[in-house]
C-alpha cells in the first residue's frame, strides 16, 4: 500500500495544526480572510494559519511557505470546504473572464463586470 496513508494515522492522536489539512492558500490575506469567512458562513470550522506573519507585512517576501492559509478543522469538512472555494473561484475567473465593454463616452475598455467606466465614470449599463 506504500507510505501514502500514514499522515491520515495521525487522526487517532486528535487535532494537531500540523496534520489538519490545508484547503487554501494565497499570498494576500485579505483573499484568505475573505475565503474563511465564506466558509464559516457555510458551517464549516476553519482555522487561519500564518495569520500573524501575513498582518505584520512579512509575506512581502513571497516564500509560500509564509503566505496565510486555511485548514478544515475536521477531515470530513474538506471535501465540501474544497468545493465551497473551487465555485467562488471558478465565478471569480468568469468575471475576469467576461467580456470588456466599450465606453460609450470615451471610447475606453473596461472589464466585463464594470458598472462605470473607470476612466470617464459614464454609467457602462445604460449603452444603448
Ligand atoms: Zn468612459
Amino acid at each position: 500500500m506504500g507510505e501514502s496513508g500514514s499522515i491520515f494515522r495521525n487522526k487517532v492522536t486528535g487535532v494537531a495544526l500540523n496534520t489538519m489539512k490545508e484547503v487554501f492558500r494565497d499570498r494576500d490575506y485579505t483573499r484568505v480572510s475573505l475565503m474563511k469567512t465564506l466558509l464559516e458562513t457555510e458551517g464549516i470550522p476553519v482555522i487561519m494559519r500564518n495569520e500573524l506573519l501575513a498582518t505584520s507585512g512579512i509575506t512581502e517576501i513571497p516564500i509560500p511557505e509564509f503566505f496565510p492559509n486555511l485548514c478544515v478543522f475536521n477531515d470530513e469538512d474538506y471535501s465540501t470546504a474544497w468545493s465551497i472555494i473551487d465555485t467562488h473561484l471558478k465565478k471569480e475567473s468568469d468575471s475576469l473572464k467576461a467580456p470588456s465593454i466599450r465606453c460609450s463616452s470615451c471610447k475606453e475598455e473596461n472589464p466585463g463586470n464594470f458598472e462605470f467606466c473607470w476612466n470617464c465614470e459614464s454609467d457602462l449599463a445604460s449603452d444603448s
